[in-house]
């Protein structure tokens, strides 16, 4: 295992007993988490590859209980960890043995839905899914939809501005949010956006917005509500290999549509699927192409109609069009169980998340491939096809010797893939831990110091989330150089540039 984080600093550690007597004294006794089985089930987030004992785990109820923990952080110099469900799958969420882990699962109320300014003001530890049901009677939805969306909330798609299938057409997070509450390092409560549109001055919620927990502790957000589409229709697209699917993903787009979703799966996430929780996939294809279409009937009926000739034209060997909504869920049914699917055909997996120019995918997905043979591990692809959001899943035995540093390895080489196309490291899971390392494979030393001088604007001392997103441990005061101590460098087994 490969990752390195900053040694827990004694004296932090040291004053432990201190630190829960203050937490004591903001929090109800049960809001306080010390004893160490129960600190065991926050010890990781998704990526359970990495996983530390939090300090003490405190679950806050109140904005003033949040900004007395936060003050009282910055007081005795404590890192705080802010956490939502934990589903973060690149680590952004994973404890610090020295550090507080600040659970938001208890901000879970629905505060104000206003359908006249079509939006909803909510707590940060609600489910992404309760707000479409809240809303839902009177036909409405929220977007942004992680296939994780039964468990994750709100507070952590802003942390990770979050996308889904119906991004592609509808946004992600960052385009589905009017305002947002913010607890800053120190105890501040800032308040920015609200039920308008634009920003004053900066945009500050849009540089809140994917942030990670490392700018500040979101307290409230004002979603945007739409309506829902009339109608929607699902078209199946079975394809004899991979790059053929990718090749009909391009075509839809060039001919100028964009559909509500546009998602992919190769033969092995197919397989794992139809065993799993069967939904009607063919197993004999290479690849599956959902594609779902919206807006009302006669567009729908038109559109549903030029898709399948598109299909047809690129080599597709099956075309299925939902008849009713049954049929719809069902073809995306397969689609949003197909990680817990893949679980089930390997021990383990890794989840990887890099986002290349569409027009790459054929190329792209051929070369992962190749990449994965040579590591002589599988790999099974599930992901946002339109957005060209790749989520690889690799699969590994952690269980068996090299296996987990193989599996870190080939996921580097997808993400240097990803970079070296034109695209990004990440796509909507965000750096955290598993992608901090790589940074210097997009970004240089310049970009990278510019990046944290942010970061040093609203949290100087590194107090928030330290250890994620970059790939060195600057201190502000000492941004672009490094400190030598005694001979030494801080922190000397963390990699730097
Ligand atoms: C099976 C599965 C499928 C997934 N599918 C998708 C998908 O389709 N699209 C997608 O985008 N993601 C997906 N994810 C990843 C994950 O669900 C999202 O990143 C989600 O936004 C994390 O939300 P959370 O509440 O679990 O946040 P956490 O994991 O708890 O935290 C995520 C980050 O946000 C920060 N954070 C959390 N709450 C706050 C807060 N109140 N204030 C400030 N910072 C905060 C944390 O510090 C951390 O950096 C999937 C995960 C799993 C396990």
């Amino acid at each position: 295992m490969s990752l390195i984080m900053p040694l827990p600093e004694q004296a932090i550690l040291a004053r432990r007993e201190e630190l829960l007597a203050r937490l004591r004294a903001i929090l109800p006794a049960a809001n306080v988490i010390a004893d160490e089985t129960a600190r065991r089930a926050y010890e990781c987030d998704a990526l359970v590859m990495y996983r530390a004992l939090p300090l003490v785990v405190a679950l806050p109820e109140t904005v003033a209980q949040v900004s007395a923990i936060m003050a009282l952080a910055q007081e005795m110099n404590v890192k705080v960890v802010p956490r939502g469900a934990g589903t973060s799958l690149s680590g952004g969420a994973l404890p610090l043995e020295d550090g507080i882990l600040l659970g938001m699962a208890k901000f879970n109320r629905i505060l104000e839905v206003d359908f006249e300014n079509r939006c909803a003001r909510v707590q940060p530890g609600v489910q992404n899914l309760a707000i479409s049901k809240a809303v839902e009677y009177a036909g409405f939805y929220y977007a942004p939809d992680p296939s994780s969306q039964i468990a994750c909330t709100i507070g952590g798609n802003v942390g990770e501005n979050a996308g889904g299938v119906h991004c592609l057409k509808y946004g992600l997070t960052t385009n589905n949010i009017l305002g947002l509450e913010v607890v800053l390092m120190g105890g501040e409560a800032l308040r920015l956006g609200g039920k308008h549109l634009d920003s004053e001055l900066y945009d500050l919620m849009g540089l809140m917005t994917g942030s990670e927990g490392l700018l500040g502790v979101v307290t409230e957000v004002t979603v945007r509500l739409l309506q829902k589409p009339v109608s929607a229709r699902g078209l199946l697209l079975a394809f004899p290999t991979v790059e053929a699917g990718a090749r009909c993903v391009g075509a839809i787009i060039a001919r100028g549509i964009i559909p509500g979703g546009l998602e992919m799966m190769d033969a092995a996430t197919i397989g794992a699927v139809e065993n799993f929780q069967p939904c009607g996939y063919p197993l004999d294809a290479g690849a599956i192409v959902i594609v779902e279409l919206d807006g009302t009937p006669a567009e729908v009926d038109h559109l549903v109609a030029v898709v399948e000739s598109i299909a047809r034209e690129e080599g597709a060997t099956q075309t299925r069009i939902s008849q009713n909504e049954a049929e719809r869920l069902r073809f995306w049914a397969g689609r949003k169980n197909a990680f817990p699917a893949v679980s089930c055909i390997g021990p383990d997996y890794l989840c990887m998340d890099g986002t290349i120019p569409r027009g790459r995918l054929p190329e792209v997905l051929t070369r992962m491939d190749g990449l994965a043979k040579f590591h002589g591990l599988r790999v099974a692809n599930v992901f946002h096809a339109g957005d060209g959001n790749l989520h690889p899943l690799i699969l590994y035995d952690a269980s068996k010797e090299g296996d987990i540093e193989r599996a870190e390895k080939l996921g580097a080489d997808i993400l240097r893939l990803c970079v070296e196309v034109g695209g990004v490291l990440t796509g909507e899971h965000g750096v955290g831990v598993e992608k901090r390392d790589l940074m210097g494979e997009m970004f240089d030393e310049i970009d990278l110091a510019q990046q944290q001088r942010v970061k040093c604007a609203f949290d100087p001392q590194h107090r928030l989330n330290p250890g994620k997103v970059f790939p060195t441990l600057h201190r502000c005061a000492e941004l672009g150089m490094m400190h030598v101590q005694s001979g030494k460098l801080p922190f000397p087994e963390l990699p730097r540039f």
